[in-house]
């Protein structure tokens, strides 16, 4: 039986919608490893340390704690406080990539990330319980943090597929969203996240590649669980 799931792709791919929907139906825990990123990002933006400071930005990730509150909703401590959606403040979508390259912030992010994986599924101490499994979210999920995932998935859509989708979710939170910008903003994240040297976005040797350009949600979550189940 599958007990993780890794899925990986490039920004506004459907990971978080996709990924949440498949916890549900599997009764797995789930986890955005993206918000621990965000929160050393919004960590170093409100404390003034710059986004090149790899030592500076290595202590702060330190104070990023991962906490489980539900299955499907994680939360992300900063020194004791939970943060939300400061988190998707613009401020943050536009400085998280410059963040997340250093190696110092990763180590210290992607030890936690394991031991969540492992409290779920009991490798560890098993000391999160009522989860058959877990659905974790990234872009380093199946080549870095879990190599040995039971399935690997990585979504991809075109550019400007994801610029829309990202587009009518802003406008879903009566925010005003401009295509071209946001178009502009995620191929910057997608080419940094991509071409960094600390593990980059890309698909591991052994995941199963979804281009969802032309999929509805709901098709993607039935494709993955059917392959979850055992068919093809
Ligand atoms: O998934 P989300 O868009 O919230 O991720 C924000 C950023 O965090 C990404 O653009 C990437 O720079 C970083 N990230 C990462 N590794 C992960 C998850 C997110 O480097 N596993």
């Amino acid at each position: 039986m599958i007990r993780t799931i890794a899925v990986d792709g490039p920004a506004a791919s459907g990971k978080s919608v996709v990924g949440r929907r498949l916890a549900e139906s599997l009764s797995y825990w789930f986890l955005d490893t993206g918000i621990m990123y965000r929160a050393v990002t919004w960590l170093a933006l409100e404390q003034g340390v710059s986004p090149d400071d790899s030592a500076g930005l290595g202590e702060l990730a330190a104070a990023v704690q991962l906490r489980p509150v539900s299955m499907q909703g994680e939360a992300v401590e900063v020194a004791g406080a939970r943060v939300g959606p400061e988190l998707r403040e613009s401020r943050v979508d536009n400085n998280v990539s410059n963040v997340s390259r250093h190696p110092a912030v990763r180590e210290a992010l992607v030890e936690q990330q394991r031991n969540y994986a492992d409290s779920v599924t009991g490798a560890g101490n098993g000391s999160i319980p009522g989860g058959n499994g877990i659905v974790m979210i990234g872009r380093d999920i199946g080549t870095v943090v879990l190599p040995d995932a039971g399935l690997k998935v990585y979504l991809t859509a075109s550019a400007r597929e994801r610029a829309a989708r990202r587009c009518r979710e802003m406008q879903g939170r009566g925010q005003a969203a401009d295509i071209e910008k946001v178009l502009g903003e995620i191929e910057a994240r997608d080419a940094i996240d991509s071409s960094r040297d600390a593990s980059p976005l890309r698909p591991a040797t052994d995941a199963w590649q979804l281009d969802t350009t032309c999929l509805e949600i709901d098709e993607v979550v039935r494709a993955i669980l059917l392959r979850v189940n055992g068919g093809r």
